[in-house]
């Protein structure tokens, strides 16, 4: 019926332009409303900064992992020890955790931590206020994440916690097994897709799957794309990026989008593309930043939202450019957080600005850019 009127409207010019400018109009709205929560929200959190406790934690579980993927240097790492769950338990005492409402667990590859069940129990045991827990897995070992899933799912249950799923892939057969190292990964974590679908209800309340996207895979998204589709598991796209906690300094010439003129090229035609289809804040943030480098998102770490622990029980703001604060088992998390606020303003100064981490939603100045792109593409 609407497309009718529209279509109608569209016959006449006097009616065209009336369509266009009530559109307009309709665009500057939508806006004005975003600006102004968006406003409101970042006043909120820069006021209660320094009374500010985490809503999240970055908990990598474990260092170890059986894949050795082409944007991570987590095999530096490998053959460090992770806490156990007492450990774990003792530092989730801490006041710091107290308002912490979700909790994103990864690794290495979580299911390999042989007592990961034990320290998923310290976690929705010790954090009073948790509502959701968040694993990424690279899917490999189907088994042993059916099984455990199903013990996590019911744990969390007993508690209404939401545990959501995503795993790991980054291309369609052999570009899947070339970006995660690993001979297999994707007949592996094809399989357990389905295994989780024939029954997920038992096993988590959702499940995704990750894409990061280097210079190697954006050659071929579209397959990622088409197979996604097919087996109806929403994914969500991300840019491969220096990573700290994963050591991948050394390597990001190999894997940069940025290291590669037609890669770069393509990446952004992608994200534009995925901006048109979803209309969504994170895709155009994402856009911008390839376009410009420059970041035009808020971050939760920065405004004390977010908390890292590493499995060597040491703290950070982000996983990504913040140093080791210390040490959150022999010293109280509280402490550490609050006494570092130093540290925060030099990683805002130096390294917020380009990154490209943790891109959910658009800053005030990402929103007008949003807003005009709307305008432009309605009016060309
Ligand atoms: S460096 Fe990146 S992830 Fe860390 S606080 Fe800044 S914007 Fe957030």
């Amino acid at each position: 019926m609407l497309q009718n009127i529209k279509e109608k409207l569209r016959r006449h010019i006097f009616g065209h332009r009336l369509l266009v400018f009530m559109q307009k109009i309709h665009i500057w709205l939508k806006f004005l409303k975003r600006i102004q929560s968006r406003r409101i929200q970042l006043l909120k959190q820069s006021i209660l900064r320094k009374s500010n406790l985490p809503s999240t934690i970055q908990l990598p579980i474990t260092y170890k992992c059986n894949f050795n993927c082409v944007m991570c240097g987590m095999h530096n790492l490998i053959g460090q020890k992770d806490f156990n769950s007492e450990e774990l338990r003792t530092i989730l005492k801490d006041k710091l955790y107290s308002r912490v409402t979700a909790v994103g667990i990864n690794g290495g590859e979580p299911f390999l931590k042989t007592d990961l069940l034990d320290c998923i129990n310290a976690i929705v045991n010790m954090l009073p206020s948790l509502k959701s827990l968040n694993i990424i897995s690279n899917g490999f070992f189907t088994d042993k994440i059916i099984s455990q899933l199903t013990e996590i799912k019911k744990l969390c249950k007993l508690k209404s916690i939401k545990v959501n799923l995503s795993l790991s892939v980054d291309g369609v057969k052999d570009m899947q097994d070339f970006m995660r190292g690993h001979k297999d990964a994707f007949t592996h974590v094809n399989q357990t897709i389905q295994a989780i679908q024939s029954r997920q209800n038992e096993l988590c309340d959702s499940l995704g799957i990750i894409c990061t996207l280097t210079r190697h895979n954006i050659t071929r998204i579209n397959e990622v794309e088409i197979w996604a589709e097919s087996t109806g598991v929403n994914v969500s796209y991300n840019i491969a990026t220096i990573n700290r906690r994963i050591d991948n300094f050394d390597k990001f010439e190999h894997f940069s989008i940025f290291t590669d003129q037609k890669a770069l090229f393509l990446a952004r035609e992608f994200f534009y593309k995925l901006f048109l289809k979803t209309d969504s804040e994170k895709y155009f943030a994402i856009f911008l930043y390839l376009l410009t480098r420059k970041r035009y998102a808020p971050c939760e770490h920065l405004e004390c939202s977010g908390v890292t622990l590493t499995p060597d029980m040491q703290l950070g703001y982000c996983a990504t450019y913040s140093k080791n604060l210390g040490n959150a088992y022999l010293e109280s998390s509280y402490k550490i957080f609050k006494g570092n606020k130093k540290h925060l303003r030099e990683l805002e100064r130096k390294f917020c600005g380009g990154c490209s981490h943790y891109i959910y939603n658009l800053s005030p100045s990402g929103l007008k850019l949003f807003r005009d792109e709307k305008i432009r593409r309605m009016i060309t």
